[in-house]
């Protein structure tokens, strides 16, 4: 070893530890008038801004602290992006307990599965999941009591929930005066369990450290890009992965902030849109396709929105192009997943691409990006050799980066790293620039005759038909190529095609031997709890499918 490492000579700056607690702080002393308004579950307009948001923080602070919460202990919510639900972000995880936000699209049984495996101590919930809290309180021992997020009055009349209070009378019983303790950074701040499409679900445990450097990554001007002069509307739930970070990152900016709470119909999310002159939103593709149908109907354009982030499954080439050209909306296509905080990568281009046309530019921007500065990634063979960025050929995806999972909480499933790198599931190919496209996930891809078929390729030519709303592609099984591609296809509203027409339209767009062996019509596609398309399902419906070709 050599005497520099023996012996470094330290800096001379001060290590002030990085907590969330000084997001909501910096954003009320700098940031304070700009404004947080939220479509409650009340059903009217609430509105305040990030001093108030900052004041009723730390009178939850006060508030659980009452209740006995201590360092470490596990909050839970089920609750939609509004205002109650950021001011827990903040008093729990600034308090130096954890926040645990559950997904409420799963099933009651998973939720409570989820809530006594985190040992959760205390559960906030949202008006709209009563039902859900009076279904699993009987099976939650651990809980000691449940705060619904509302006025007095609003709490029900008769219940068998144990020790139910209200938010706003907490709120009201608690002073503002609270000094947010100081703690190491690498304490655990929140608690975000996988869907678990594969198994129970699993948590990924984020510290105080990772969830800063990811705000500050993913605000960089290739990632997000969130600034003070944006309205800010995430449509990616905060019950999953954190809403993609921006409940941190538009504090961190001081951007205006806009909840629609649970009204995320086209109609709903596009009045909004207007009103608030939101200029930024992030969200998965199903939730723009309900939004750009509702706009196309009405013959409606945006005023002030001129940016998006899509993730959490692959943009649909015809998706990105319709709010670029029609709407002039820029689309930014990211990739991450629960175990990366989520965020690893977002697709820009860079200055030589700038001389592209716009099919040059397009194919650029329809791959999944670049890395955010802190994520490092790799693409290996089965043997795990790593595979050259030519842009081809295709290999398992593997990351590591201060913000990337090292263990499942409880230590579930062991040690999941691979020399170091997290294995994330995804089959990708890396070009010579460092751009990544996901091919498909590993369990989704078709297997056929010992060669590989990517999935999101083939469901991104059917949707660009004209005809088609969805499409999801599946292998099932073939006598003599073990598995061939089934393409399943829910068509607009009041269109048609045929089976034949469709097949024709693969023609040119893919190898030939890409070409689906079928086309089943069907009336939707079973979604799961974080909207993406649950094809385990479809691949059960299908099994005993009889291909032509078989
Ligand atoms: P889950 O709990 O289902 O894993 P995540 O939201 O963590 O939920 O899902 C992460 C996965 O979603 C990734 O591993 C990848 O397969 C998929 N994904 C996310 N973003 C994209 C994208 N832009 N394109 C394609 N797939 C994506």
């Amino acid at each position: 070893m050599s005497s520099y490492a023996m012996s470094p000579l330290m800096g001379q700056m001060m290590s002030k530890p990085m907590l969330i607690s000084g997001l909501i702080e910096h954003a009320d002393r700098y940031f304070g008038n700009n404004e947080i308004v939220s479509r409650r579950v009340e059903g009217d307009i609430h509105r305040y801004n990030y001093r108030e948001c900052h004041q009723r923080a730390k009178k939850l602070a006060n508030a659980l602290a009452g209740l006995g919460v201590k360092m470490g202990d596990r909050i839970a919510t089920l609750a939609w992006n509004g205002y109650r639900h950021l001011e827990a972000y903040y008093a729990v995880s600034g308090s130096g307990a954890v926040l645990h936000t559950i997904n409420p699209r799963l099933h009651p049984e998973q939720i409570a599965y989820i809530a006594n495996h985190a040992e959760d101590q205390y559960l906030l919930f949202d008006m709209t999941f009563l039902p859900i809290v009076q279904a699993i309180a009987a099976h939650c021992p651990g809980i000691k009591g449940y705060i619904m997020m509302c006025d007095r009055d609003k709490l029900p009349a008769e219940h068998k929930i144990p020790n139910l209070m209200a938010y706003e009378d907490l709120i009201e019983a608690n002073s503002a005066d609270f000094n947010w303790p100081v703690f190491d950074e690498n304490s655990a701040s929140s608690l975000c369990y996988t869907s678990g499409t594969t198994g129970n679900p699993k948590g990924a445990l984020y510290s105080h450290r990772s969830t800063i450097l990811h705000s500050y990554a993913s605000s960089l001007p290739d990632g997000l890009n969130v600034s003070a002069r944006d309205s800010v509307l995430p449509v990616v739930p905060m019950f999953h992965v954190n809403a993609w970070g921006l409940p941190y990152s538009a504090p961190l900016n001081g951007a205006k902030l806009v909840f629609p709470g649970p009204h995320l119909d086209g109609k709903s999310l596009f009045e909004l849109f207007e009103q608030e002159k939101v200029t930024f939103s992030a969200g998965v593709p199903t939730v723009w396709l309900g939004l750009l149908t509702y706009m196309a109907q009405n013959n409606l354009k945006f005023s002030t929105f001129k940016r998006t982030v899509i993730g959490g499954s692959a943009c649909p080439p015809a998706m990105m192009k319709t709010l670029r050209h029609t709407y002039g909306v820029e689309v930014v296509h990211a990739w991450g997943m629960t175990e990366m905080s989520p965020l690893g990568t977002a697709a820009t281009l860079m200055t030589k691409h700038l001389e592209l046309d716009d099919a040059g530019q397009q194919a650029i921007l329809e791959k999944q990006g670049h890395v955010l500065y802190g994520v490092d990634m790799k693409i290996v063979d089965d043997a795990g050799k790593e595979i050259g960025w030519d842009g081809k050929t295709y290999g398992n995806l593997l990351v590591k980066g201060p913000w990337i999972i090292q263990s499942y909480f409880k230590n579930e499933g062991g040690d999941v790293l691979e020399d170091g790198w997290f294995p994330t599931g995804d089959v990708a190919t890396i070009d010579a620039d460092g751009y990544m496209q996901i091919t498909d996930r590993s369990k989704d891809v078709i297997k056929s005759g010992g060669e590989w078929i990517g999935t999101i390729d083939l469901e991104n030519v059917a949707v660009s038909h004209p005809a088609v709303l969805q499409a999801a592609c599946i292998g099932v099984f073939h006598p003599k190529w073990d598995e061939r591609p089934l393409l399943l296809v829910v068509k607009k509203a009041g269109a048609e095609v045929s089976k034949e027409e469709l097949l024709q339209f693969f023609d040119g767009k893919v190898a030939k031997w890409w070409l689906p062996d079928d086309v089943v019509f069907i009336e939707g596609l079973p979604l799961g709890a974080t909207g993406k398309i649950l094809k385990n399902k479809l691949r059960e419906q299908f099994k005993d499918y009889k291909l032509p070709t078989a």
